[in-house]
Parts: structure tokens; sequence; C-alpha cells
């Protein structure tokens, strides 16, 4: 088989779990032919992050004293677990090259005293650029052909919008696959720099935070692999949080519409992109535990199995969300949702939930508590008094969301929920659902998160999913 691994940041973040998931990759690389993708080290795209923070603060002394972590970090890792003195050597002497680089950015960024999208881009890329090197190494160490490839080197060409670039995909499938089917005739193993790419100007472009899981997906669409699994610290997509539902269940199959709605909630948040570039080829994705490799993890797939059509597949919950009961100022006229919205995105703010009742006499909304302020203030100052009458705003509410295809058309989901939540006295204060029936979300406090979540898993029996 052909198969892309992606590796998240606390897989690659010490010396026994590099040395654990090389071995692996080398196991399996004696039957199938394996391309890597990596994320940075735990913690060093936040670190890069910062640096550009205090740029901006004309911060030089902070800014170095950040790099300096980065460095030491990455010295350290390739001295504890590279054991072949050679390679360590050379690896160094690379790594060294990069932290040149990123001192002589930082110094210019310094000197210029303001960070563009561009050269943000270029800057936070360096974390996965570092990594790929210490991996490739690794995997050198075990007497196997490895090289490090960047998203750029690799051949994916993006658009130019910086931070949330999309790939050029037909220039990106033939460098990519020119460029791995290549090496994989030479035995060698690719291990590949993911959230980053570059665009058609060579400029360094990344795909938005945790991008690395859509450049495995990008990846594995191009070369036309088998699987792609997503390899780091949770077993899988479960049923609940297990932090509050101690029976919750993992999940064996999901299909990619009901991946796509559980990406934003979880302990394994997935880039809200992956699964894009799956789609058309139908290429199944592994959720798996890059350490204990003998569990399967949760497959997705563009049709799972009958046995695991539930109606329900999982309740999840994200708390910290604000909640705005925005009051029409003129009903019935047209046009009021949209200049709502228009004034929210101006301020880039991102709405999670929306309903609006049929008398339209309000609109309202669900964003993150860190955004609130931000929500209220630019509401206010745009529209109150004009198309808004009164805004009422909730803070600490919590958004459950109940997710599985096997809703849609099946009577008594609603009544379920609300009869199981109303036996433990939680108050409900907003009910959204699509059409699609994929997803039931409601608001309650923070507060009630627990009680909910448990009552919901317990009354669709998700202990016995499966
Ligand atoms: N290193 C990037 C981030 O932390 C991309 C990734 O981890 O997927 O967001
Ligand atoms: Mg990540």
């Amino acid at each position: 088989m052909k198969l892309v691994l992606k590796y998240g940041g606390t897989s690659i973040s010490n010396t026994k779990n590099i040395q654990l998931i090389c071995k692996h990759v080398s196991e399996l690389s004696k039957k199938h032919q394996i391309a890597i993708v990596c994320s940075a080290t735990s913690g060093t795209t936040d670190d890069l992050i910062e640096i550009s923070e205090s740029i901006k603060k004309e911060n030089k002394s902070k800014a170095e004293q950040l790099a300096s972590k980065i460095i030491n970090r990455h010295n350290q890792l390739a001295k504890q677990t590279i054991k072949k003195s050679d390679i360590q050597k050379k690896l160094l002497v690379k790594l060294n090259e990069d932290f040149t680089e990123l001192l002589a950015l930082i110094d210019g960024l310094v000197l210029l005293g303001e960070v563009t999208s561009r050269s943000m881009d270029y800057l936070i890329s360096f974390g996965e650029r570092l990594s790929i090197k210490l991996i490739a190494a690794a995997i050198n160490d075990l007497s196997k052909k490895s090289i490090s490839l960047t998203g750029k080197e690799v051949g994916i060409v993006t658009d130019s919008n910086f931070g949330e670039s999309k790939p050029l995909i037909d220039t990106t499938r033939l460098r990519v696959s020119k460029c791995i089917d290549n090496l994989f005739s030479k035995k060698v193993i690719p291990v590949i720099g993911g959230f980053a790419g570059a665009d058609q100007h060579g400029h360094t472009t990344t795909f938005g935070r945790g991008g690395s899981d859509y450049s495995a997906t990008i990846i594995g669409s191009c070369i036309k692999a088998d699987e792609i699994w997503l390899m780091s610290d949770v077993d899988g997509l479960m049923t609940a949080d297990p932090k509050i539902v101690k029976n919750a269940k993992l999940l064996k199959e999901v299909s990619y519409v009901e991946a796509i709605e559980m990406a934003l909630f979880g302990a394994k948040q997935i880039h809200p992109r992956t699964f894009e570039p799956l789609l058309t080829k139908k290429i199944p994705m592994k959720i798996r535990s890059s350490l204990m490799t003998n569990n399967e993890g949760t497959l997705v797939s563009a049709s799972p199995s009958a046995s695991v059509k539930n109606t329900v597949k999982c309740v999840s919950n994200i708390r910290n969300n604000g909640l705005i009961d925005i009051q029409n100022g003129q009903i019935g006229t047209p046009g009021t949702a949209s200049k709502i919205f228009a004034t929210l995105a101006k301020a880039e703010i991102n709405v999670m939930m929306i309903s609006q009742n049929p008398s339209e006499s309000s609109i309202t909304i669900v964003v993150k508590n860190t955004d609130l302020d931000k929500a209220v203030s630019i509401l206010e100052m745009d529209l109150l008094g004009k198309i808004i009458k009164k805004l009422e705003v909730t803070t600490g509410v919590s958004i459950i969301a109940l997710i599985g295809s096997g809703m849609r058309g099946t009577i008594g989901v609603a009544s379920k929920v609300f009869t199981a939540i109303e036996k433990n006295k939680v108050n409900v204060s907003m009910i959204t659902q699509g059409s699609s029936e994929l997803n039931l979300a409601l608001v309650v406090k923070n507060s009630d998160t627990n009680t909910a979540v448990r009552a919901i898993h317990d009354a669709f029996t998700l202990d016995k999913i499966n």
C-alpha cells in the first residue's frame, strides 16, 4: 500500500517517542511505501508566533530569547535522539543553517519594525523545517534511507493568501507526485513538513493553525495513497470526552461528513479543510495513536459499513462561549441579517451558531468568549439604534453537539435529548439543527456541561456503540 502517515507535535517531541515512531515507520516500510508528514515539535509554532508579537512590540531581546529556546530544544533533541555520530553531526549542521536564517530573519523584521502576513508565514514555517530534519535523521539512524522536504520543496503550490492559503491543486499534483514517486522508486522515505507550501513566486505560505493535517491529505490525494493515517496522542474519535464520560467508547468507523462535524470538537482537533482532498478520491483515513500501534483507531471513509450506522455517533462539547441575542429594530426588512454578519465579518469574528425565529424578532448567535467583547462592541458601534434595538449577552455558555448521519429522518431524536436533559434539570438556551440533520446542537450553561453530556450519552446508550 501507499501510505501517508502524519505525526502531530507531541509524537515527535521527546527522544522516546521519536525512536518509537521511527521504529514503527521502519517496520511498515518493509511492506508499504511510506510518506511521512510532520507538524512542528510541541510548542514551537506557539513560540514562533510569540516571536512575531515581541517584534511588533519592539521587544528584540524577548524575540531572541524565544529563538534560543527553540534552538536549544532542537539541538538537545538531536543530540539525545541520534545515536550514530556522523548522522548526528550532519543533522546539527543542517539545523544550524536554519537557526542562522531564523536569527537573521528576526533581525530583519526587528529593523523593519513590522511583520507582514507574508513574513509571518515565512517565520512560522520554521517549526516544520526543523522537525522534519530531526525525524529524517532518526530514520537514517535506523539504517533506512530518508530525506526531509519542506512543503515548498515537495511541490505544494498555493495561492498567495498568506496565513490561510489553499493549494493550486493541478500544479501541486504534478509536482508532488513526480517528486514522491521518484523517491519511492529509490526506496527513500520522504519526511515532509506539514502546514506550509509556497505561492507561485516561491514565497512561503501556510494553511492556518493545525494545517499539517491538511498537508497530509493534499499529499495523499496527489500520490493516490491507499490510506492516510493521522497519528497523534489520541486513540481516535470518541463517543464523548472520556474526562466527562467514564464509559466513552472509541468509534470504529465514521463517514467523512460526520468526521467534518467532529473535527471541531474533542481532543484531536482536525484542520477544517482536511477532508476536502479526500472526498473525490474517496481515500480512507485512520485516526490512530502514534505510540499504541496495535490499536486500529477510527476509520473515516466515504461509506461506513451498515453495522456502524447508528443514529447518534457522539456527543461533543465546547465550553466557554458567549451568546448574543440581537433584537431586531426593523422586523421584516430584508438585509438585516446580512448587515449583522457583514459587521461581524469585518471585525474577523467567527460565528459558531446562528438561530432566528420566524417572527424575525431576534437573531441569536454564539461566538467564542474571547471574541465576545469585540463582537458586542462592533455591533453596538455600527448597528445599535439602527437595525438593532437591543443586545442581550450571556457569557460562559457551552455548546453540546450530537453528531451522526443516522439522525436524518429518524423520529424522536430531539424528544430523547430533551427528555434526558429535562430529567437532569438543565436549561437549554438555544437549539440549532441544519436540515441535513447531521448535527443537533444546544447551548447550556458551562456548569451544566458534564451533566448534559452524560445524560445524552446515556440516553443513546453510546457506551454500547460499534
Ligand atoms: N505547526 C502548526 C501548528 O501548530 C501546524 C500543525 O501542527 O498542524 O498549528
Ligand atoms: Mg497540530
